[in-house]
């Protein structure tokens, strides 16, 4: 829990035996976790910092055991924490520490209910696993486009909750472009059932929108309906050495034209996270020697195979890249010949936040501004906090297609993390200022949960924040609903 952060007022209606019994009736002991040692992994977050309680676990198997649990909840003023996977990473589905009440876990929740490869649509239970979801889509020739790097373990109830973005955005959309129809238990334990297949649906107010995003405050994502895409069958992935993140966002922009608009991904990474990647994760390699402070990962894909003798992707990156070496923008690069390359290029993106586990405290702020000004984003917001804490090592990485960086730091050689926390109130505040005065935003895609809640307090314009509570007041007006998360009320 970031020392910085004072607890907000949060419901403190004990568990009862008799209602721990009622729930034992709905759920059975398997739906129970109750000791210590195995309540532990859910009350911890992915980055062990922050730490909650709960009086149990609670793990349904189907909609109905989670309209009864919460109604339970609702009629005895007992608060609930959501959880999926447990990778967020703003602490949403950690517990508060004065939390007294259930945590309500989907994993049982697991099941792929429908896929329909001619609608280009599947119909799933919120604690299916992403990876689990790509690789069901996969199996009918379709695509799911949503890919992260916590995808082996996140669930797509945590990734709608968050609204996620990950490494396909720049083609596909957020995760709430990816959703047709949401199943959501109230905070009264009512059921909205919105399970629809449609693409156009004007009838009113899209609830669905109001679901995602919502870090589990304004209700529980049972089940959702997901757009399918064609199956990706000509890919082609390449690392750049790069002259700078001016010239990053320049190939960007002119590789839409010259990959016939088949830009999958565009990843920008400092020298300094890939090398913190290679020093702590056993099998990577660099894929390329290359003596610059940045590279690009650029990835092209069609759905359209590539046909004998016909140009395929790899062949038009090629010729992208020979005139990318000619400008000066790119000083070297590689093109995957084979999958387990590829793959190797993706291990050492994806492997960013657990390297960085490994390396040592740090401090790491998830923000979006308009794509071109990123390289001024960059630029000042280093300078500002090395101004602070001139012996801080900057490691900025991000999505740049979006706008969006993960805009890191790892403290000193030799600082243990309470020295660390002593200039993190600074940091943050100039970080953000910039951000606000760059007209970004200081949470691109992680959300708020408790980490951000006085961030969010203080650059949110007071109309915007009385309309947020206006929202989860009218729906959760006993505030037992992922209490202060987003928001303290
Ligand atoms: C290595 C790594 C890489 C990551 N990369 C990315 C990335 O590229 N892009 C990105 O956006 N995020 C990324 N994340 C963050 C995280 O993976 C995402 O936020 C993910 O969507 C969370 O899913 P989850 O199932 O783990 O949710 P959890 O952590 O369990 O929960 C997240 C929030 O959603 C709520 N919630 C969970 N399930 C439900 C539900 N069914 N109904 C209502 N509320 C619910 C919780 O209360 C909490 O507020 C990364 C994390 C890690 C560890």
């Amino acid at each position: 829990m970031p020392d910085t952060i004072i607890a907000p007022v949060i419901p403190t209606a004990p568990v009862t035996p008799a209602v721990l019994e009622a729930l034992r009736t709905i759920v059975g002991d398997k739906g129970l976790i109750l000791d210590e040692q195995g309540k532990q992994p859910f009350v911890t977050d992915w980055r062990g910092t922050n730490i909650g309680t709960a009086a149990v676990v609670v793990r349904p198997a189907n909609t109905e055991e989670v309209s009864r649990v919460v109604k339970l909840c609702f009629d005895n003023g007992i608060a609930i924490v959501p959880q999926g996977g447990n990778t967020g990473l703003m602490g949403g589905a950690t517990p508060w520490p004065t939390h007294s009440g259930i945590l309500l876990s989907l994993g049982r929740m697991n099941h792929v209910l429908d896929v329909d490869p001619v609608g280009y649509s599947m119909t799933v239970e919120a604690g299916c696993v992403l990876q689990t979801l790509q690789e069901t889509a996969a199996g009918h020739d379709r695509f799911f486009p949503l890919s992260l790097g916590a995808q082996g373990s996140c669930m797509i109830g945590g990734n709608l909750s968050t609204n996620a973005g990950g490494v396909q955005v720049l083609r596909y959309g957020n995760a709430r472009n990816l959703v047709m129809g949401l199943e959501v238990v109230l905070p009264n334990g009512d059921v909205w059932n919105g399970l629809r297949s449609l693409k156009k649906d004007n009838t009113g107010y899209d609830l669905k929108h109001l679901f995602m995003g919502a870090e589990g405050t304004l209700g529980i994502i049972t089940k959702a309906v997901l757009k399918l895409w064609p199956a990706p069958k000509d890919v082609c992935t390449a690392w750049l050495a790069i002259r700078d993140p001016q010239a990053a966002i320049e190939i960007l922009s002119e590789a839409h034209a010259a990959s016939d608009d088949n830009v999958g991904s565009c990843e920008l990474m400092s020298r300094a996270c890939t090398d913190m990647v290679l020093r702590h994760i056993p099998g990577t390699q660099d894929p390329l020697k290359a003596d610059t402070p940045w590279f690009l990962l650029l990835e092209w894909s069609s759905s359209r195979p590539k046909a004998e003798g016909a140009e395929g992707m790899s062949d038009k990156m090629e010729q992208f890249l020979g005139e990318q070496l000619e400008s000066g923008r790119v000083l070297d690069a590689v093109i995957a010949q084979s999958e387990a390359q590829a793959r190797n290029m993706w291990v050492i993106r994806e492997s960013v936040a657990p390297a960085s586990r490994a390396e040592g405290p740090g401090l790491s702020y998830d923000i979006s501004v308009s794509i071109s000004k990123i390289p001024a984003f960059i630029e000042k917001g280093i300078k500002a906090s090395l101004d602070i804490l001139p012996s801080i090592r900057p490691y900025p990485l991000g999505h740049i297609g979006d706008g969006n960086l993960h805009f890191s730091f790892m403290g000193p050689k030799g600082m243990d993390r309470e020295t660390l926390k002593q200039y993190s109130p600074a940091i943050t505040r100039a970080v953000n200022d910039l951000v606000r005065d760059m007209a970004g935003s200081i949470s691109a895609e992680h959300g708020i949960g408790i980490d951000k809640i006085d961030e969010l307090a203080h650059y949110r314009s007071r109309i915007e924040l009385d309309t947020m509570r206006s929202l989860k007041r009218a729906l959760d007006p006993k505030n037992i609903m992922n209490p202060g998360k987003i928001l303290r009320l």
